[in-house]
């Protein structure tokens, strides 16, 4: 039995909000992953059968993702912006999934913010910033698209909606569920997380497929890419059990680098015995967008961090690199040379990190 977690008021006011909507424009997280993908892909066909929805996502996605129902769809703001701009401004509602500041969502962050329309917040991640009408947001959770099943489930008097697209938004939910937590390797010790996947796999889903189609669909750049990060460029801290590993655009370049490839790079260390602090960081180019933001830097450090267990990483994050993030699986940023970004890693590690 699944139990109802998504309160009365939160249910009402997503209903009153919806019902009279008839364009609705959902948006998701920057860099887009599985979970951003599978919970704004999962509205879309939710609501797709009685309104005209759209994903739009502020860059482009990894092309592993490229099979999702719907992915075909999704408008690219970074882009499309003006096109972007015009649907935000038609909206009559605006649906955010898998993000908790407008802020990590680039400039569609400033669009969504000037829209007069009403805003509704589906989101896993600690302290939501209080832009929406109705926030729903679960820090306990495995994920956003888990959030957007409950919604959907609860709305639905305890089933999901048996309308053309059932398979499809089962589909992307699971997906969501399954990337977020590493194909339920981590985040996802509760029994109704399995509950929740039974009756996706009951609508159709086939679980095998999706593995397969996220996992096992990598370039052969990306394949020697990990092998060089693996070999050549990863250090080991064995007093604070962390490890670092970072790669330049350069470096990048020899592996033939697409958005994507270097996704699951920083779980890696974690394997090793001892090891359970994990740093990834990885050069890349300001965009056109963030050029006033990156302060004249032509490049930007893209910093991820994991961790096991009572090991928070969000704070370390959130304070010296301007990110955040969940307790054990955080990002941020860093506007200049990877050296700089590096040296402010070394000089803090000491003070985030446990020796024991
Ligand atoms: P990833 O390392 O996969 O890019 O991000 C892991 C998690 O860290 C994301 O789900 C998100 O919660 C958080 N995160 C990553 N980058 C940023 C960032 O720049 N700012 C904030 N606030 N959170 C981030
Ligand atoms: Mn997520």
């Amino acid at each position: 039995m699944i139990s109802d977690k998504l309160s009365r008021d939160q249910i009402d006011g997503v209903s009153r909000l919806i019902e009279p909507a008839e364009r609705v424009v959902i948006l998701t997280h920057m860099s887009p992953d599985g979970d951003a993908m599978g919970s704004s892909l999962a509205v879309y066909w939710w609501l797709k059968e009685t309104k005209q929805a759209q994903v739009i996502v502020p860059n482009v996605f990894p092309e592993f993702y490229d099979w999702m129902p719907g992915a075909q769809d999704v408008l690219i703001c970074e882009k499309e912006p003006d096109k972007a701009q015009q649907l935000i401004d038609q909206a009559d509602l605006i649906i955010c999934t898998d993000f908790n500041e407008p802020k990590r969502i680039g400039q569609l962050g400033q669009m969504a913010i000037n829209a007069t329309c009403p805003k509704i917040l589906i989101d896993h991640h600690l302290f939501p910033s209080d832009f929406a009408d109705v926030t729903i947001s679960y820090a306990d959770v495995t994920s956003a698209s888990e959030l957007v099943f409950r919604l959907i489930y609860q709305i639905t008097n305890h089933q999901l909606p048996s309308t053309n697209y059932q398979l499809p938004m089962a589909t992307c939910i699971y997906t969501g569920l399954m990337t977020d937590t590493g194909n339920f390797a981590f985040n996802s010790n509760y029994p109704e997380v399995y509950e929740i996947i039974a009756i996706l796999i009951a609508a159709g889903v086939d679980k095998d497929a999706a593995y397969n189609n996220i996992y096992n669909a990598h370039s052969e750049g990306r394949m020697r890419l990990v092998g060089f990060c693996l070999d050549k460029k990863m250090r080991i801290f064995p007093d604070y059990h962390a490890s670092l590993i970072y790669i330049s655009g350069k470096e990048l370049y020899r592996f033939n680098f697409k958005t994507g490839d270097a996704e699951g790079i920083v779980n890696m260390p974690l394997s090793i015995k001892d090891v359970y602090y994990s740093v990834f960081m990885r050069e890349d180019k300001v965009a056109e967008w963030e050029k006033e933001r990156a302060n004249g830097s032509k490049t930007k450090i893209k910093i991820s961090m994991r961790s096991q267990g009572d090991r928070p990483v969000n704070i370390f994050c959130n304070e010296v690199f301007n990110g955040g993030g969940h307790k054990n699986a955080s990002g941020g940023e860093f506007y200049g040379s990877l050296t700089d970004a590096v040296n402010l890693f070394l000089s803090n590690y000491e003070k985030y990190f446990k020796k024991d």
